[in-house]
C-alpha cells in the first residue's frame, strides 16, 4: 500500500506558490466539501458551560464569535499570508478598514505618524485629518526621496505609511530605503501594496513591517466584494492588530471572506495577463502623437525606472498618462471608449478609465493637485482581462476623436 505522508509535496511549504493559493488554509470539514465553505454563521456553541469557559480564557482553541474569529475568514487569511510571506494576516470589511486599523493599532495620543504625500483618498483623509484630531501629530512628505522622510522623522514618530506605486499618478518610494529610515527612529512601516500586489511587489522582504491590502481590487478582481488584508509578523498582527480588530469591529462578512478566498486561486493568473496587456498598452499610448506623457513603472521613460526594476517583479496593471488638450481632451477620449468603462474602481477583469481631478482627488485644492502632479488632463487606466488588441484599438479610436 502507497503512503502519501512519504510524498514530499505533503508537506504544504514544499509546495510553490501557485499551489498554495489553491490549496492552501484549507480546513475541510467532516463534510468533505470540494471547495472552502462557507460559515456564513455570527456565533458558535460549545458543548458544556465549561467548555465555553475554557474557549473563552484561551485555554482551548476554537471560534467564539465571527467578529473575532470565522472559519471561513481563517482559511482566507491564511491562503494571503502564504501568498504573501507573512507570518499572520487579519482581513477586514473594507481595504480603507485595513489602512485605518493597521495604522491605530500602531499609534496613540502624542505620537507622530510620516506619510508620503500622495496617497489614496481615503488614506491621505484618515492620516491628514483624523490622526490630528485624535492627538497624532502628522507629517506628509514628497516620498519619491527617501531624505524626506528622514527630514520628517521626530523623538516621537512611531508610523512611516505609504503607498507604492502611488494612486493615481504611479509615482514609486524606495520601500528599503525608507524601512531603513523608519527602523533606526524606533518606527514601524507600513505599506499600502495595492497597486502592485502581492504578484510583483513583497514589501514585507524589503523591509516592511506592515502589509495592507484592500482587497477589493485585485484579489477580488471581478468587481464583485470588499475586503481588506493586514499581514505582517505575529506578533504585530496577533497582539496589535488582532485586538483592534476583535474590540473594535471592523471585521469582514465570512461570505465577502469566501469571495476573496476563491479570487487568491486565481490572483497571479489574472494579474499577469493583465500586466501583459497594461506594458503593451504603455507602449502604444507613449509613441501616440496625441499623448503627452505617461506613467508606468516599468516604461523607460519612468523617471524611477532603475528603482521599479529593483523593488518590482513588472510595471503593474495600471497606466497613467495625459492626452494633449487638457480636460476636454481627456473627457472626450473617454467619452468614446467602448470597451473601456468609465468608473473608479480598479484591478478589475473589465478595463477601467478614470479622470482623477474631477473625481477621487475633486476634494483637493489646485496646490494640493499640483503637489500629487495631479493635472486637468491626467487619466488613468486600470487595465482589465479583454484582449488587449481590443484595448488598443478602442483607445486608438478614442484618441482620434481628441
Ligand atoms: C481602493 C484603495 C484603498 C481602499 O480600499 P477599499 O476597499 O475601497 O476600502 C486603499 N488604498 C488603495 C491604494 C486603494 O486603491
Amino acid at each position: 500500500m502507497s503512503d502519501k505522508t512519504s510524498n514530499p509535496l505533503f508537506d504544504p511549504k514544499r509546495r510553490k506558490a501557485q499551489t498554495m493559493l489553491v490549496h492552501g488554509g484549507m480546513e475541510r470539514s467532516q463534510h468533505g466539501e470540494t471547495s472552502e465553505a462557507i460559515f456564513f454563521n455570527s456565533g458558535f456553541v460549545y458543548p458544556t458551560s465549561g467548555g465555553a469557559e475554557a474557549r473563552f480564557k484561551g485555554e482551548e482553541p476554537g471560534h467564539i464569535y465571527s467578529r473575532f474569529s470565522n472559519p471561513t475568514v481563517e482559511m482566507f487569511q491564511q491562503r494571503a499570508a502564504l501568498l504573501e510571506g507573512a507570518e499572520a494576516a487579519r482581513a477586514t470589511a473594507t481595504g480603507m478598514a485595513a489602512v485605518t486599523t493597521a495604522v491605530m493599532s500602531q499609534l496613540r495620543a502624542g505620537d507622530h505618524v510620516v506619510a508620503a504625500r500622495a496617497l489614496f483618498g481615503g488614506c491621505r483623509f484618515v492620516i491628514e485629518t483624523y490622526m490630528p484630531r485624535w492627538g497624532v501629530e502628522s507629517s506628509l512628505v514628497d516620498g519619491r526621496d527617501p531624505e524626506n522622510f528622514a527630514r520628517a522623522m521626530k523623538p516621537n514618530t512611531k508610523v512611516v505609511f505609504v503607498e507604492t506605486p502611488t494612486n493615481p499618478t504611479l509615482e514609486l518610494v524606495d520601500i528599503k530605503a525608507v524601512a531603513e529610515i523608519a527602523h533606526a527612529h524606533g518606527a514601524v512601516l507600513i505599506v499600502d501594496n495595492v497597486f502592485a500586489t502581492p504578484v510583483w511587489q513583497k514589501p514585507l522582504e524589503l523591509g516592511a513591517d506592515l502589509v495592507t491590502y484592500s482587497a477589493t481590487k485585485h484579489i477580488d478582481g471581478q468587481g464583485r466584494a470588499m475586503g481588506g488584508l493586514i499581514l505582517g509578523r505575529k506578533e504585530l498582527i496577533e497582539a496589535d492588530v488582532h485586538t483592534i480588530i476583535r474590540q473594535t469591529g471592523p471585521s469582514i462578512s465570512p461570505f465577502n471572506a469566501w469571495v476573496l478566498l476563491k479570487g487568491l486561486e486565481t490572483l497571479p493568473l489574472r494579474v499577469k495577463a493583465m500586466t501583459e496587456s497594461a506594458a503593451k498598452i504603455a507602449d502604444f499610448l507613449a509613441d501616440h502623437p496625441k499623448v503627452d506623457s505617461i506613467s508606468y513603472p516599468f516604461h523607460p521613460s519612468h523617471p524611477q525606472y532603475e528603482l521599479a526594476k529593483r523593488q518590482m517583479g513588472a510595471g503593474s496593471t495600471l497606466v497613467a498618462f495625459t492626452p494633449k488638450g487638457s480636460k476636454q481632451a481627456a473627457f472626450a477620449l473617454a467619452d468614446a471608449l467602448a470597451v473601456i468603462a468609465i468608473s473608479n474602481n480598479l484591478g478589475d477583469a473589465k478595463s477601467i478609465i478614470s479622470h482623477p481631478a474631477t473625481t477621487t482627488h475633486q476634494r483637493f485644492t489646485p496646490e494640493e493637485k499640483i503637489e500629487m502632479d495631479i493635472t486637468d488632463g491626467l487619466l488613468r487606466l486600470s487595465v482589465g482581462l479583454e484582449d488587449a488588441d481590443d484595448l488598443i484599438a478602442d483607445l486608438s479610436f478614442a484618441l482620434e476623436q481628441v
